[in-house]
């Protein structure tokens, strides 16, 4: 077997060399960190851009076991922002030089919810004088609906695969239509023909997950030539099916390291993508999405839903920051990015260079 630094020094890794990357400790780990870091400010420098993250609404048509504001979970107080209350939380974004909003919700298919987030869209582009990127996370469409939602002005989109096998896909979700494994993939090629730069990524820590299957969910990144991409930690949610399988996580902590090496490792392998530092990371260590811009994430998404309906979006237990209000995050946010050894782009899109190589 080659050693973490023949590994390192190789132009392609197959299964089992992320496989090994993914085991390291100690020294062979300090040295992953060492070159990713390198590969990162190499190819998209030390900058970090904002996305403005904007949790709309709770509502969602989904049961994903993982996830606490599934449909079926009783225990959730819904809530549904006013048209004005995410122009508002936009402004914000904007007047802020943030350069870009995510706007990031349950999964709904209607042609009410389709509309709406058309003219979400439009307006938001016409407060900034067409300013703000903006991302859409909303989960499974038809092509149509991206085509009109990209048309309307978003230019980004996120949909973690979650799982690239299919059968822990199925382990973490109802096997029934609503929830079909070929539909997100499906889904994902569509974004590509609507023209998006496509973000995907997973849970990493999830029970029945092996080190193979984060292996190869980072092929399947590689092969599908994604643009951007967002994974952290898998936490677990007492009002959901998975916390039955608690038993089998491994700690918290391990977990977390495990979801800095997989961002460490994918930054070799897509060296100019752009790599979210997800805000899971700070629900289990106080500074962990700094530690992830250190080692190859290059994007964060500090939270400006407004604080009385954080509380309500809990997807997972512990998420940080759900009392306090936008403004104190930025404060806060500018401090710790200036820690971490980078910059802040404000006013930049902050595209994808992969995807801007690509065109
Ligand atoms: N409904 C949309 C967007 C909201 S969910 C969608 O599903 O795409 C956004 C992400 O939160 C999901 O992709 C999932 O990976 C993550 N998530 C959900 N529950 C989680 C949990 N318990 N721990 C960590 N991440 C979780
Ligand atoms: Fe709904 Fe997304 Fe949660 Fe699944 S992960 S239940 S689609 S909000």
């Amino acid at each position: 077997m080659l050693s973490v630094s023949d590994i390192l020094k190789k132009e392609n890794f197959s299964l089992e060399d992320i496989v090994a990357l993914l085991s390291s400790s100690k020294e062979d780990r300090s040295l992953l960190f060492q070159t990713s870091a390198k590969v990162k400010e190499e190819n998209v420098g030390n900058i970090v851009y904002f996305r403005g993250l904007i949790e709309f609404s709770n509502i969602c048509s989904k049961n994903c076991y993982y996830c606490g504001i599934r449909k079926d979970n009783k225990n959730v107080k819904r809530y549904n922002l006013s048209d004005d209350e995410i122009i508002e939380a936009a402004r914000f974004a904007w007047e802020s030089n943030y350069g870009s909003v995510v706007l990031q919700g349950g999964e709904l298919e209607s042609e009410s919810f389709t509309v709406r987030i058309e003219n979400l869209l439009r307006r938001i582009k016409e407060i900034s004088n067409g300013e703000l990127g903006i991302t859409l996370s909303v989960g499974e469409q038809s092509y149509d609906v991206y085509k009109r939602w990209f048309d309307a002005g978003a230019h980004r989109y996120l949909l973690r695969i979650e799982s690239s096998d299919k059968e822990l896909y199925y382990k973490i979700h109802p096997l029934d239509d609503m929830h079909r494994f070929e539909r997100r993939l499906q889904a994902l090629y569509d974004l590509k023909s609507a023209g998006y730069q496509v973000g995907t990524g997973v849970m990493i820590g999830l029970p029945f997950q092996t080190l193979e299957h984060l292996a190869a969910d980072l092929l399947f990144m590689k092969e599908f030539d994604i643009d951007m991409c967002g994974m952290g930690p898998y936490i677990e949610h007492t009002d959901t099916p998975l916390w039955e399988n608690r038993g089998m996580l491994i700690p918290l902590e391990d977990r977390f390291d495990l979801a800095l090496k997989m961002i460490a490792v994918l930054r070799l392998m897509m060296k100019n993508i752009n790599i979210a530092s997800a805000t899971a990371l700070q629900a289990i260590d106080p500074i962990g999405r700094e530690k992830a811009l250190k080692i190859g994430a290059n994007i964060i998404m500090p939270n400006i839903t407004p604080g009385m309906y954080r509380d309500d979006y809990k997807l997972y237990e512990n998420k940080p920051c759900t009392d306090e209000e936008a403004a104190d995050c930025k404060n806060c946010l500018e401090a710790r990015i200036h820690m971490s050894g980078n910059k802040i782009g404000y006013n930049e899109w902050g595209d994808s260079l992969h995807f801007n190589e690509k065109k």
